[in-house]
């Protein structure tokens, strides 16, 4: 039978070299935006992590006509009823870096004393015919009130992690990983991809 072929609905290296590792037990081949030729512009839709990462993974399957994952992650800070969430990578604006989205979270969180907030990534498998599910991971901690540590990416220098009395910025990579909601989101879903590829295969 010939390898299923899955698209993942990205033109970043970094997470291309994140799935092809998590998946390559699998008999699957996989491959990204880069290896198309062209791709239109996607404008995210949706409201919550789930609705934008179903969208996106429908968008490039119908547009390609071979099943396709893709995903949406941020973080969720309780005291500020939810922000940035799904503006996460704009949170100071549309073409903000990591350290003025980092800047903005500090003064919004000033005199704030309740300071839980929630990493969540959503990852969604799209087939041509529209069919797809969702695997959701999160991970709990609080926002630090100055930045911790260089590792990492995003908010990770501002992410105190209780269990490991570290800001993710502290963290090596296999360790973020270990415990990170990219990580449980991916663990969920590569323990399911016996069940993935068999409903690839229904279609
Ligand atoms: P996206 O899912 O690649 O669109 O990421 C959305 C944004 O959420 C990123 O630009 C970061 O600001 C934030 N974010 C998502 N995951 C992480 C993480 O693991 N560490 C720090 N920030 C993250």
């Amino acid at each position: 039978m010939p390898k299923i072929v899955l698209v993942v609905a990205t033109h970043n290296q970094g997470k291309m070299r994140e799935y092809n590792l998590l998946l390559r037990e699998f008999p699957i081949e996989i491959k990204g935006f880069s290896d198309f030729q062209e791709i239109p512009g996607f404008e995210e839709k949706g409201s919550t992590f789930d609705e934008i990462a179903i969208n996106k993974a429908q968008f490039a399957s119908k547009m390609l006509d071979i099943p396709a994952l893709a995903d949406d992650s941020g973080l969720v800070v309780e005291a500020l009823n939810g922000a940035p969430g799904i503006f996460s990578a704009r949170y100071a604006g549309n073409s903000a870096d990591d350290y003025q989205n980092n800047l903005k979270l500090l003064e919004n969180m000033n005199g704030k004393e309740k300071r839980d907030a929630t990493f969540v990534c959503s990852i969604a498998i799209a087939r041509p015919d529209g069919q797809v599910l969702t695997y959701t991971g999160r991970c709990s901690g609080r926002i630090l009130r100055k930045p911790e540590g260089t590792h990492g990416f995003g908010y990770d220098p501002l992410f105190y992690y209780p269990p490991l009395r570290k800001a993710f910025a502290q963290l090596s990579a296999e360790e973020k990983n270990r415990v990170s909601h990219r990580g449980n989101a991916m663990r969920k879903l590569a323990d399911d991809f016996e069940n993935i590829l068999a409903w690839l295969e229904d279609r």
